[in-house]
């Protein structure tokens, strides 16, 4: 830790309690011992040395055992140069100046005129310090510290370098829904002195508190703290470990410290260490980084002014909980399954007809600024009704929880997220996706870059557990969107090679996804290993990581449990999870056949195979494919027929990935059953598909599959197949 740090606090600490034993000399001779002391209104007594130390002080006299404990606990100042290893000394220093800063400010109440007002709101002229809060205050403002109303309180300390950046800082704090608790001034000037200077109006009610001008009055942040354990943490008066606890724990505080931070305001800074706040410092006043009291770092310094609320809220770990998504249309579930029509869209991205996609990848907190988002482009603004545009959605989050894993997990969301957006749809994932944004949504004022305001809202609101920080980057100009689309692409290649050869057998435990419940109430993934999850984004390591996000979220273990059949792939764990699952429509599951109980289909599937009865084989066809199909139906009309969470013998949806997997449709013969593709599919899938026909003794499969440059109806497979002899041709028949 630095050196710098403990000197100046402990000698800080030292100037604090000399002034605490002069004071109360003086006022011992002015009233003598028995001359009532107390903060007013309060069953707490003076809060600090009544929550620490179980005293019940409420007359002059009684303070001298509490300046005793400030006096025993001074550790000796070390010499600036001297290492010192551990925090002991300074903790010990900042409680001594808590208990002095007591003293000094109880006595204060002795003073004629009363150095504070008696008010819950500052009036608007004349004097605003308000001194400690009473216990009504402390009744009404302390219970949002537990129901979560307010996550915690800044203690500003000091004068900010401009009343701009005073009113701006304060604000940003108010934005957050915490309490600004300001006292010490700067050569006569504080933050509250310049809040009143703009005419910001402050008390309890604007969460704006000026507690008082003297660096000693930065105690009542702590008292305050302190008194919320007592009243509502159901801590005992005196438990100094448990009160520590509860606030380091609940209570989401920091000091921010602004302009010169002289020895005694490096007190306080060590004072509130204690109970796990950090300090945040505009000046260069060195760091004490990691060492086990508070979250993270316990000091950090220098910062500059507007960024002391990102990087203070940060360390303390806040999480930021955004009740109310900002944006021009209403928001929640209820708009989640609502369509827009074609002639209802004012613009439109993806869906086959441009360039279009979502990314979510994880940077360095530093690279982050949460809630940036920006869109790099033509807005909405600048086309026109009916327009279609490219889209890059580019996600970048940070936190200190955040892993690679959990990427896929966040980028699925977006689907359910800018669907809760009224009139606004979204289809897909990665980069397949589509996106419309109506007409009346654009009268009501939607703007592309709202696209990303839903999705830093809901990633905090959902993944606050994890993520720190969201931005995110909207590009719409097609070269941009094409370039970036190259990056995306082979991160969602990286993770779906991640499951390598993991194969269902070596697991026990499959995972279930039902995010798609929402659209398709009866829908059911069961991923494992050798099976994605219809969409393709969903493999088995990240319905993994998302149980390990969110253990009652919809990725929950399913033990296999006894097999039933091995090239059905029928387990009886499954079955009775899909019974409980679908709420009790289906029982059964065989994860590798299309014929018996197959999976059920959601409408985001990557693919949809189809038995083609004439050929005794199956056709697969994938999303991007518009044209017409063997089975008599575009992918659009299949994914309308078995998309809706049905379960359909003769049809399944799947990933691409599923097709060659050795598990593909095992219970009817496997890849060799596959009789019809797309080209496109054919084309893409190619490297790895071959080398899996080779596998299965048929290395020149995939010439023997028609495309639609060859085969257009059911009869003209039936044609091509005779022509190639394809071994679909000496399989059993399929029904
Ligand atoms: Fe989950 Fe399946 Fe929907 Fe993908 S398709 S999100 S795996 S339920
Ligand atoms: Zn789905």
């Amino acid at each position: 830790m630095s050196k710098l740090i403990a000197t100046r606090a402990i000698r800080g600490a030292h100037k604090l309690v000399a002034r605490a034993e002069r004071e109360l000399e003086e006022a011992l001779k002015k009233y003598g011992p028995d001359k009532k002391v107390e903060f007013p209104n309060t069953g707490y007594f003076l809060p600090i040395s009544h929550g620490m130390l179980g005293m019940e002080i409420d007359t002059v006299g009684k303070l001298k055992p509490l300046l005793k404990k400030a006096q025993s606990l001074l550790p000796p100042i070390p010499a600036e140069k001297v290492w010192v290893p551990y925090l002991g000394h300074t903790m010990d220093a900042g409680m001594a100046t808590l208990f002095a800063d007591e003293i000094i400010e109880a006595l204060k109440y002795l003073q004629d005129p009363l150095p504070y007002i008696l008010m819950e709101n500052c009036p608007e002229e004349g004097d605003f310090w308000l001194g400690a809060a009473d216990d009504v205050i402390m009744r009404k403002r302390g219970i949002e510290f537990v129901d979560g109303t307010a996550p915690g309180f800044a203690a500003c300390v000091g004068k900010c370098p401009s009343t701009e950046v005073a009113v701006k800082i304060a604000r940003e704090l108010q934005e957050k829904n915490l309490y600004i608790f300001m006292s010490a001034d700067n050569n006569g000037a504080s933050m509250a002195d310049q809040l009143r200077e703009a005419g910001v109006q402050m008390g309890w009610e604007t969460r704006l508190v000026p507690f008082g001008s003297d660096v000693t009055a930065t105690v009542h942040a702590l008292g305050f703290a302190t008194r919320a354990a007592l009243s509502f943490g159901g801590v005992k008066a005196g438990d100094y470990a448990r009160n520590l606890k509860y606030n380091k724990n609940r209570i989401f505080a920091f000091v921010l410290a602004f302009g010169e931070v002289d020895d005694e305001k490096h007190a306080q800074a060590a004072g509130a260490i204690n109970y796990g706040f950090p300090t945040v410092s505009e000046t260069d006043i060195g760091r004490i980084l990691p060492t086990g009291i508070c979250t993270y770092e316990h000091v950090v310094s220098p910062i500059a002014p507007e960024q002391m609320v990102a990087k203070a809220i940060e360390i303390r770990g806040l999480k930021i909980h955004i009740s109310k998504v900002p944006i021009p249309v209403s928001f929640g579930p209820a708009f989640e399954g609502e369509r827009i029509r074609g002639e209802d869209t004012y613009l439109e991205f993806g869906g086959n007809k441009t360039t279009s996609f979502e990314y979510c990848y994880t940077k360095d907190l530093k690279e982050v600024q949460d809630n940036k988002i920006e869109v790099i482009g033509p807005e909405i603004d600048d086309v026109k009704e009916g327009d279609k545009l490219p889209l890059a959605i580019m996600i970048e989050v940070a936190g200190r929880e955040m892993q690679d894993d959990f990427e896929p997990v966040l980028e699925r969301r977006v689907h359910n997220f800018i669907n809760e957006a009224q009139g606004i749809f979204h289809m897909g994932q990665r980069d397949i996706n589509w996106i419309r944004i109506s007409k009346e949504s654009k009268a009501k004022g939607f703007k592309i870059a709202h696209l990303g305001s839903i999705i830093h809202a809901k990633f905090h609101d959902e993944f606050g557990a994890i993520v720190d920080k969201v931005q995110v980057k909207l590009y719409t100009k097609e070269a941009d969107v094409l370039k970036l689309r190259e990056k995306a692409r082979a991160a969602y290649h990286q993770r779906d090679e991640r499951i390598g050869s993991l194969t269902d057998e070596k697991v026990d435990t499959f995972y279930s996804c039902t995010l798609c419940q929402s659209f398709a109430p009866t829908h059911v993934c069961v991923v494992s290993p050798e099976r994605t999850g219809l969409c393709g984004s969903y493999n088995w390591f990240t319905c993994k990581a998302s149980y390990q996000i969110n253990n009652r979220g919809p990725n929950q273990p399913v033990p296999k449990g006894d097999m039933i059949d091995n090239v059905k792939g029928e387990w009886k764990g499954v079955n009775d999870f899909l019974f409980e699952s679908s709420r009790k429509v289906l029982n059964r599951f065989c994860a590798y056949s299309i014929m018996e109980s197959p999976m059920t289909t959601c409408g985001c599937c990557e693919c949809i195979a189809a038995i083609l009865p004439l050929t005794n084989g199956v056709m697969t066809v994938s999303r991007e494919f518009s044209g017409m199909t063997p089975c008599g139906m575009k992918f659009s009309t299949l994914a309308g027929t078995v998309g809706g969470g049905q379960q359909m013998p003769g049809f399944v949806g799947h990933g691409k990935r599923y097709i060659i997997s050795k598990k593909f449709l095992l219970a009817e013969g496997g890849i060799k059953r596959l009789v019809w593709m797309p080209k496109m599919l054919k084309e893409e899938i190619k490297e790895t598909f071959n080398k899996r026909a080779a596998e299965e003794g048929v290395p020149n499969l995939l010439d023997m599959i028609a495309d639609e440059t060859v085969a257009q109806t059911e009869e003209e497979v039936v044609a091509y197949l005779q022509k190639m002899n394809h071994p679909v041709l000496t399989l059993p028949p399929l029904m």
